[in-house]
């Protein structure tokens, strides 16, 4: 999409620290992060937000949450673990209007979020 940030760094336009990427996933770092380690991982498809899902983008979803694994033991998360969180519309926050989730890990995360 013309205007979407996130697809102008699927398709680096604009730069971004990427940290995996196969033919459906990027994952790269948030430019802001709000924890020792914040990734956001994107299906490369733009797709705004959970309301928008097809069924045929169970599988593409399905391998950004495979992806989050894999990075996650790539940077020695498999035994602290991580937090994965999606913002969908105002009431939580959604400023990118491209489905991601926020890879939260490197420190004790309190919970509830506020
Ligand atoms: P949301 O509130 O939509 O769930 O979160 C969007 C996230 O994208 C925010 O954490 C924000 O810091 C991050 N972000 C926004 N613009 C950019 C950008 O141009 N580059 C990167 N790396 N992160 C961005
Ligand atoms: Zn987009």
């Amino acid at each position: 999409m013309q205007d979407c940030i996130f697809c102008k760094i699927v398709k680096k336009e604009i730069p971004a620290e990427i940290v995996y990427e196969n033919d459906h996933v990027l994952v790269f770092k948030d430019v802001k992060p709000a924890s020792p380690i914040h990734l956001l991982l994107i299906p490369k498809k733009h797709i705004p937000t959970f309301f928008d899902l097809q069924p045929e983008d169970s599988q593409i979803i399905g391998e950004v949450q495979r992806a989050a694994a894999t990075v996650a033991r790539d940077m020695g998360l498999a035994e602290k673990g991580f937090r994965l969180v999606s913002n969908c519309m105002e009431d939580a926050g959604q400023l990118v209007f491209h489905m991601h989730y926020h890879m939260l890990a490197g420190r004790p995360l309190q919970w509830p979020p506020g």
